[in-house]
Formats: structure tokens, C-alpha cells, sequence
């Protein structure tokens, strides 16, 4: 099959199932080529609980696809590819952070949205990459547990007074990319701003012009009147960069910045998933409801 039949069989199932296609800013560019809704994790997730689909296919990684089932428990939610897991996710466990907690009696969970529904019920607050500090803020307690990313809890913890108990999580993705490899690029292309993800190493973000969520770099090199950016996040980003900004140039800061995990995902594989409607992915009742708990904790927080 070619991938133009490929494509349009993928269209054709999409109607009769009455199924959304979403695609994580990091997924292969022909996956995003034909997403319905293209966008980072949780904002895919609220926007697929908004329409009338009745089936989800997530072309993600696995938390992304519990998400969209904790928000869409009426949907039937399809991750192609049941084997994408994110290792920054599976690096906290319920046990862990139960131990943890035991510990630290009284000092509230922020969990970062890249974990499992089951560490998110174990949670008090969730946040994005986007809103960990207004979450943070958020909270009226001085301490507080933020897992499972080190990285972001390092950014967010610079500009609060508040104490942080740091799980010693990261994305080993961003963390590849080198404070030298960026020193080097910017002293190449000095009139580029260095717009990275706050998932990358702390020595990185500091180096940063701007550091925010795949969402906050797409807007900010969009409004932005520089000609040529260096990217810091996962590839993925620059087909939405590229399509819709023809006119300016984008180089990613190293080409380490490839996730696997969010690579698997081929188009056979989001076919076979309409075809056969499986794997699905349903997070049951008694994690789902805490789960949400601690979603719907963080998106009551008014946005600016
Ligand atoms: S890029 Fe990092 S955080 Fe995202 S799925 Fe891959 S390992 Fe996980």
C-alpha cells in the first residue's frame, strides 16, 4: 500500500468510526500530516473531551492516552502503539511516591502531567509545562513534592521562595542536549533566539532566550520578528514550525533531540488500530476519579 492509499483508508475509517485523530507535537510528520488536532499532551486531551467523536486514537505515548481516557470515560481511546511508553513517566511508581509522601506528612504532590493515571491519583495538584509555577503558586503550603521531572521542577522552584522536593525524574530526550553543543550554536547564529523546553538539563535552560511548552514555542517564534530560531525540544516540533512559518528558518539544537518513544507510531499502525479498534487504552473508575481529582485541581486555576 502506498502511503497516499494508507492516508486516505486512515480518512475513510476515521468517518465511519466517528473517531478523532490526535498527534503529540513530537510524532512523525506524516502521522501529524493528517492528525484532525495536532498540539501538545493534555491540550489534545481536552480538546478531543469537547467533540462528539466517539472514538480517540492518540498517536502518543502511553500517559497521553490514559489522559484523554481519564477526561473521555464515555470514548473509546486507541494508542496504536501499546509498547510507547515515556521513560521520564515510568521513572515514578505509586510506591515510590507513596513512600515519599509517608515522609514528608502534610507537603502536597504537583505532578507534572507526563505520568501515569495512577501516580496522578496518588497526586494532589497535576500542571503542564506551561502552568507548573502558577500551580505551585497556587498551593498555600511552602514545601512541596514536584515529580516526576527534575528538570521542570528546577525551573519552576527559581522563580518561588517555596521549598522543593525534587523527584529525580527526567526526560533522557531533553537531557541529551549539551550546554556546549547550544554555547557553539549561538555563537554561530547569533541573531537566533534559543527557545528550549524546560524539560532539558538546567545548565541548557539557563542558556535559553525563552523557555516554555511546545505550545509557548510555536506562539513565541510566531509572533516573534526574528528570521531564525535554534530549537531545544524533540524534533517533532519543527514540521508544525516549518509548514506554518515558511518564511523563517529553525534549527534543532542537536540531533540527539529525537525521542523513540515518540517516533514508533506509523501510519500501518493507525490504521490497524481503526481497523481492528484495538489496543484501547480505558484507565479504570477507582484511579480514574482521583486522577481527574488532581487534573481538575489544576484547570480551575484561572488562566492570565
Ligand atoms: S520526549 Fe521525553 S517526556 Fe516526551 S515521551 Fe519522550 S521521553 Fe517522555
Amino acid at each position: 500500500m502506498t502511503q497516499q492509499s494508507i492516508k486516505s483508508s486512515i480518512k475513510t475509517l476515521l468517518k465511519e468510526r466517528n473517531a478523532v485523530l490526535l498527534a503529540h507535537n513530537y510524532m512523525r510528520d506524516e502521522v501529524q500530516e493528517i492528525a484532525d488536532i495536532t498540539g501538545d499532551s493534555l491540550a489534545l486531551s481536552m480538546e478531543a473531551a469537547r467533540t462528539d467523536a466517539d472514538v480517540i486514537v492518540f498517536c502518543g505515548v502511553h500517559f497521553m492516552a490514559e489522559s484523554a481516557s481519564i477526561l473521555s470515560p464515555q470514548k473509546t481511546v486507541l494508542l496504536p502503539r501499546l509498547d510507547a511508553g515515556c521513560p521520564m513517566a515510568d521513572m515514578v511508581t505509586v510506591e515510590g511516591l507513596v513512600e515519599l509522601k509517608a515522609k514528608l506528612p502534610g507537603v502536597p504532590v504537583v505532578t507534572y502531567v507526563n505520568s501515569s493515571a495512577a501516580v496522578k491519583a496518588e497526586s494532589d495538584i497535576c500542571c503542564t509545562s506551561a502552568n507548573a509555577l502558577k500551580v505551585v503558586q497556587s498551593l498555600p503550603e511552602q514545601e512541596i513534592i514536584f515529580a516526576p521531572d527534575k528538570n521542570l521542577g528546577s525551573y519552576v522552584a527559581r522563580f518561588t521562595d517555596k521549598r522543593f522536593h525534587l523527584w529525580e525524574g527526567y526526560c533522557p530526550t531533553h537531557e541529551r542536549l549539551k550546554p556546549e553543543v547550544v554555547r557553539e550554536l549561538k555563537a554561530k547564529h547569533p541573531d537566533a533566539p534559543f527557545v528550549c523546553h524546560p524539560e532539558c538539563n538546567p545548565a541548557v535552560v539557563a542558556l535559553a532566550d525563552h523557555a516554555c511548552s511546545t505550545t509557548g514555542m510555536y506562539d513565541y517564534c510566531q509572533k516573534s520578528d526574528a528570521r531564525k530560531f535554534i530549537i531545544g525540544t524533540e524534533a517533532g516540533i519543527l514540521w508544525r514550525l516549518r509548514r506554518d512559518n515558511p518564511d523563517k528558518e529553525f534549527i534543532l539544537a542537536s540531533p540527539a533531540l529525537v525521542c523513540p518513544n515518540m517516533k514508533l507510531t506509523s501510519l500501518e499502525d493507525v490504521l490497524e488500530a481503526l481497523e481492528t479498534m484495538k489496543p484501547v487504552v480505558k484507565v479504570p473508575e477507582e484511579i480514574r476519579i482521583p486522577a481527574k481529582r488532581a487534573l481538575d485541581r489544576m484547570l480551575a486555576i484561572p488562566r492570565d
